[in-house]
């Protein structure tokens, strides 16, 4: 029976995208039976996690000074129109408000692809002087693309959970400094979801609509395909003018502001499952697991009353930490409760036997299969403890993933078309054109740092494609 139910999973080496809908469903993060095509309904369960992983993206970008605001979703056609590129860049994917009730309305409304063109008219009023700035704010919402390549939870949807970060700064220089804050807390927000990246430049015919530079991570998932997880720009004066932003200096002249925004939708949980997750099912880093602890009394042919006495004790002891906890005291075999709490991606169990009930221990395993005997004491601390060596196996399980999927190539012939391959690029675009043709895929940006999880060597090799050097090490992959 156990085996049965263990061999559903599609096996994720060979069938990825099977492996990541059937998890999605088996696990029940979210349920696609809504009758909109490419909008998801989160289920309490995966809505857990996406709001522990805004609580994460809060806890690491309000240090940084950001404040939390909220904007309307309707944005007039007239405000969206202002920025040439950035609505000739979303143009094709915006949906229309056209009527209110019966009636036509003057103005068509959009309902919001993204925020630069629903705030920025209202930064003109907030921002008048030198000292109201720099302005930082974000919001999480939800924003809407009618995305035309096939739909995917998490991963391409037209309802987008969305964290958006939008600055105003004095000038380039502070833009630049807020673009690299943002990325260093970018860097944060990885390390505790134990997720490897790489972190590039993309190239100017890539870069987000209406942008002066836009720095990606991208998170390579398996085979050549890799998954955009978080962007920042810097978009120099390129909306402030169009808009109208302007402030005055201590000298009393009127300057137009430089600004940057930031941004992480729901794919940023897409990723977390896609690389960590296993064929036995999801596998949640600490931070983000709806549940953390699962405590599983085992009576085997015993009384089980004072098994589940226990367990209420030590769960009682846990939840005076701020750690979150389950029981499942029901009737079944203990192999079956195994099977669903580690689809479900449960980071650690805790099982009370009767001889742990005994000797007054505790024994645990982590979602990898690690085991450790919990002493008689401080029981939080040494879950906390045991939670914090399982991140640390997780993202040493993920870096060796990573360094078998990202393949370094030195040259031409070093490429493998099957993997996401670190190459040398001179910047050109007809280059990038030849990537494309000759292996299929496409040049997604110059490394903005080495991945800690690969040596690269000190400079980068020449172009793989007109063999000029001087260029730099640059992510060529599959974006998904
Ligand atoms: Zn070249």
């Amino acid at each position: 029976m156990l085996r049965a139910l263990m061999a559903q999973l599609p096996d994720k080496e060979s069938s990825f995208f099977e492996w990541y809908n059937e998890v999605l469903e088996v696990a029940n993060v979210t349920d696609k039976r809504y009758p909109v095509k490419g909008v998801n309904v989160w289920t309490p369960f995966g809505f857990k996690a996406v709001s522990l992983m805004d609580r994460l993206i809060r806890e690491k970008v309000i240090p940084l000074g950001y404040q939390e605001v909220c904007f309307p979703t309707l944005i007039p056609e007239s405000e969206l129109n202002k920025e040439a590129e950035h609505i000739k860049g979303f143009g094709e994917e915006v949906y229309w408000v056209t009527h209110g009730g019966r009636t036509e309305l003057d103005i068509k409304l959009a309902l919001r692809p993204t925020s630069e063109t629903a705030m920025y008219p209202i930064f003109a009023l907030w921002v008048r002087s030198h000292r109201d700035l720099p302005l930082q704010v974000f919001q999480i919402v939800n924003t809407f693309r009618y995305e035309t390549k096939s739909t995917r939870p998490l991963i391409r949807v037209r309802e987008i959970h969305f964290f958006e970060g939008h600055t105003v700064q004095l000038g380039d220089a502070e833009a630049e400094s807020q673009a690299r804050a943002d990325l260093a807390s970018f860097r944060e927000i990885a390390k505790v979801l134990c997720l490897p990246y790489v972190m590039d430049r993309r190239p100017d015919w890539d870069k987000f609509p209406g942008a002066f530079y836009s720095i990606a991570c991208d998170l390579p998932v398996g085979g050549n395909r890799t998954l955009q997880i978080g962007t920042v720009h810097h978009y120099s004066q390129n909306f402030a003018k169009p808009y109208g932003i302007s402030y005055e200096d201590k000298d009393g002249a009127r300057l137009v502001p430089s600004q940057t925004t930031y941004g992480i939708s729901e794919r940023l949980l897409g990723g977390t499952i896609a690389i960590h997750g296993d064929q036995k099912g999801l596998v949640w880093p600490s931070f983000v697991a709806p549940t953390q602890v699962v405590i599983i009394p085992i009576p085997g042919e015993n009384d089980p009353a004072p098994l589940i006495a226990r367990a209420e004790e030590v769960r009682a002891e846990l939840l005076r930490t701020p750690l979150r906890v389950e029981i499942d005291a029901t009737e079944g075999r203990p192999g079956a409760k195994y099977y669903a709490w580690e689809m479900k991606g449960v980071p650690l169990r805790i099982e009370i036997g009767r001889r742990e009930l005994e000797e007054g221990t505790l024994s645990a395993v982590n979602r990898l299969g690690g085991r450790t005997k919990l002493a008689k004491g401080d029981t939080a601390a040494q879950v906390q403890a045991a939670l914090a060596a399982y991140d640390v196996a997780l993202t040493e399980r993920a870096r060796k993933s990573f360094a078998t999927n990202v393949n370094i190539a030195r040259d031409g012939p070093g490429v493998v078309a099957e993997k996401a391959n670190l190459v040398g690029w001179c910047g050109e675009q007809t280059c990038a054109q030849e990537v494309e043709k000759r292996w299929g895929l496409s040049v997604l940006g110059r490394l903005e740092e080495a991945p800690e999880a690969l040596s690269l060597g000190p400079a980068p090799p020449a172009c793989i494609v007109c063999s000029k050097s001087g260029g730099a090490w640059s992510l060529a992959a599959k974006a998904l």
